[in-house]
């Protein structure tokens, strides 16, 4: 009897204790600041260096690039993508990008998918990729879900 009402005491506590879990998805997990999350493009920062190309050790990383109309010297972005199926979210890339047009967000559940073909995301896809309010907050962001999904 003793250990039966040591066990009901023991789940008690636990029942005046703050809960540590959350109603996923509906609720939202808030990564901390250097988490590795899903990528997001900024192509108007981009110098089409190809540092980041360069960089990623399993070349998931294609982009092309083309003159600017207004100073023929520049270069601008044309087309970017990020194949996420071999992706390990190593860092690399936005580690060696000059101007931050490529960096890492808070999002890591964005890529679920039945199919593979859609883990291959392009310059639009990156460049709407929601982040969770602390990176770049300054930086317009186009109309979500609540959840964060892009409409
Ligand atoms: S995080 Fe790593 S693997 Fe992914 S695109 Fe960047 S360099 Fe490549
Ligand atoms: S994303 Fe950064 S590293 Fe990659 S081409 Fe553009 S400026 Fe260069």
């Amino acid at each position: 009897m003793f250990r039966l009402l040591k066990g009901f005491g023991v789940t008690f506590n636990y029942f005046r204790k703050k809960k540590i879990t959350i109603q996923y998805p509906d609720e939202q997990v808030v990564m901390p600041e250097r988490f590795r999350g899903i990528h997001r493009f900024f192509p108007d920062k981009c110098i089409v260096c190809n540092l980041c190309v360069t960089a990623c050790p399993t070349d998931v990383i294609t982009l092309t690039g083309k003159k600017s109309e207004e100073n023929p010297k520049k270069k601008i972005i044309d087309t970017y993508n990020i194949d996420f199926q071999g992706c390990i979210l190593c860092d690399f890339c936005t580690e060696v990008c000059p101007t931050d047009a490529i960096v890492m967000t808070a999002r890591y559940d964005n890529l679920s998918s039945f199919n593979r073909s859609e883990h291959f995301k392009d310059i639009e896809w990156l460049t709407n990729n929601h982040v969770y309010g602390y990176y770049e907050e300054s930086d317009p962001v186009p109309e979500m879900g609540e959840r964060g999904e892009r409409k």
